[in-house]
C-alpha cells in the first residue's frame, strides 16, 4: 500500500479529491467514530490562486468524502506563519471559514493549543496535543519552491504544528533536521498534495505555475522525492529528504514504485483562458514555442528553465523548445521537443508528461 502514489488531473478540485480518494479505497481505513484532523498549507492569508496556500476546495473534497463514511469529528488545523491572528486570517481569505461553517468542522488555531514536549538527537519539540489525540491525520501541502529548502511539500508542512517560537528557531539552526525529526513523532495517515498551481521559488506566492494536478499517497518522504523531480530537483539536492531517509521517515521514490494515474488523457490544456500566467513564468516563456501542452507538462519545462541560468542567456531565441499536442506526428531535426508528443523530432524529452528534472538534466547536455 504504502509504494503507491495516485496523481489526477483536472480543474473540478472536489471532484478530483473525491475521485482519489474513491480509487485508493481510503473509506477502508476509516470508521464513523474516528476523530480526523486535516492539516491544510496556510502559511499567510493569501488565496491558493497565487500559489502559497491550499485550495480550500480540495479540503471540501475530503470533508465530503469523510461525511459519507458518517464521519462527524472533523477539525482543520494550522498554525500560520509567526503572528498572533496570522491563522484566523489565512482561515478567512483563503476560504476556510465559510468551509467550515457550511460543513459544520471545526478551525483550530494550532497556536492557542496546548503542548506536548519531546526531545529527539538532543532537539527538543513542542508540538500542539490535538495532534496526538487525533485517530486519522491527512496532510494537505502545497507543492512549491521554498527559498531556503527548495522545496516544500509533504514533511515541511508539519511545521505549521508547532508554536511560533520554535518555527523562528528551527529557521535560525538550518530547518532541514527538525523538519525530518519533526516527521518522526507526528506521521499523517493519508497525504493528499495541492499541485494546482504551487510557486516556482518562493513559499509565499507570487509566482503560481499551474500544473492543474492532486497527488494521494501514504508516505511523505516517497511524495517528497517524487515531486521534487517534478518540480526539477534531484531529491539528493534537499537535505531533508536526506535527513528523512537517515532517520527512517519513509522510502526514497524509485522505479518499484506504483504510479496510478487517473484522467491521464484529459490533463488540462495550456490553451484555456482561465490560465495563470505569473510574471517569472512570462520572463522564461521567450525560449518556448507552445501549441496545446497540457499544463503539468508545461509547468515541468517551466520549473527546468528557471533552473538554468546559462541556457537561458545562450538560447537562441529562434531555435526554440516546442511543446503540446499541437507538434504531435511532426518531424523536426532542429528543435527539442517536450514530451512524447514530440517523439517524432530528432532530439526530444521522453513522458507524458517528462518530470521536471529530465527536462532539466536534457537542457545540461545541450547546453
Ligand atoms: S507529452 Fe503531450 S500529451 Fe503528454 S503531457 Fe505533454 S503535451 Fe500533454
Amino acid at each position: 500500500m504504502k509504494d503507491k502514489i495516485y496523481i489526477n488531473y483536472g480543474k473540478n478540485l472536489i471532484k478530483m479529491t473525491n475521485d482519489l480518494m474513491e480509487k485508493a479505497e481510503i473509506s477502508k481505513y476509516l470508521k464513523s467514530d474516528m476523530k480526523v484532523i486535516i492539516k491544510p498549507n496556510l502559511v499567510l492569508p493569501s488565496p491558493a490562486k497565487n500559489g502559497a496556500t491550499t485550495h480550500s476546495e480540495i479540503v471540501e473534497g475530503i470533508i465530503k468524502y469523510l461525511q459519507t463514511q458518517n464521519i462527524t469529528d472533523i477539525s482543520i488545523a494550522e498554525g500560520a506563519w509567526v503572528g498572533e491572528e496570522t491563522t484566523t486570517k489565512a482561515f478567512k481569505v483563503c476560504g476556510y471559514t465559510d468551509l467550515s461553517k457550511r460543513y459544520d468542522v471545526n478551525l483550530i488555531d494550532t497556536k492557542k493549543e496546548e503542548t506536548i514536549d519531546y526531545e529527539i538527537e538532543n532537539t527538543k519539540f513542542r508540538i500542539s496535543k490535538i495532534f496526538q489525540e487525533t485517530d486519522y491525520l491527512i496532510n494537505v501541502p502545497v507543492l512549491k519552491g521554498h527559498c531556503q529548502t527548495k522545496l516544500t511539500n509533504c514533511l515541511k508542512n508539519l511545521k505549521g504544528c508547532i508554536p511560533d517560537k520554535d518555527k523562528r528557531y528551527y529557521h535560525n539552526i538550518g530547518l532541514h533536521k527538525p523538519i525530518a525529526l519533526l516527521n518522526t513523532i507526528l506521521k499523517p495517515d493519508l497525504h493528499i498534495v495541492d499541485s494546482i498551481c504551487g510557486d516556482l521559488t518562493f513559499e509565499e506566492g507570487g509566482n503560481p505555475i499551474e500544473s492543474n494536478r492532486i497527488f494521494l499517497g501514504y508516505d511523505g518522504l516517497l511524495l517528497d522525492s517524487y515531486c521534487s523531480k517534478l518540480i526539477a530537483y534531484n531529491p539528493e539536492e534537499i537535505e531533508y529528504i536526506k535527513y528523512g531517509v537517515k532517520y527512517n521517515v519513509g522510502k526514497l521514490f524509485d522505479e518499484h514504485t506504483k504510479i496510478i494515474e487517473l484522467n491521464k488523457n484529459h490533463k488540462p490544456n495550456k490553451d484555456n483562458k482561465d490560465f495563470i500566467k505569473s510574471k517569472l513564468a512570462k520572463e522564461l516563456e521567450r525560449y518556448v514555442d507552445e501549441n496545446s501542452a497540457c499544463s503539468p507538462c508545461y509547468a515541468g519545462l517551466i520549473f527546468a528553465l528557471n533552473k538554468i541560468e546559462s541556457y537561458n542567456k545562450k538560447n537562441n531565441e529562434n531555435n526554440k523548445i516546442r511543446i503540446g499536442q499541437g507538434f504531435k506526428g511532426q518531424t523536426n531535426n532542429r528543435n527539442l521537443g517536450i514530451g512524447d508528443c514530440c517523439k517524432n523530432f530528432s532530439k526530444y524529452v521522453k513522458g507524458c508528461p517528462p518530470s521536471g528534472l529530465d527536462i532539466l538534466n536534457y537542457l545540461k547536455l545541450l547546453d
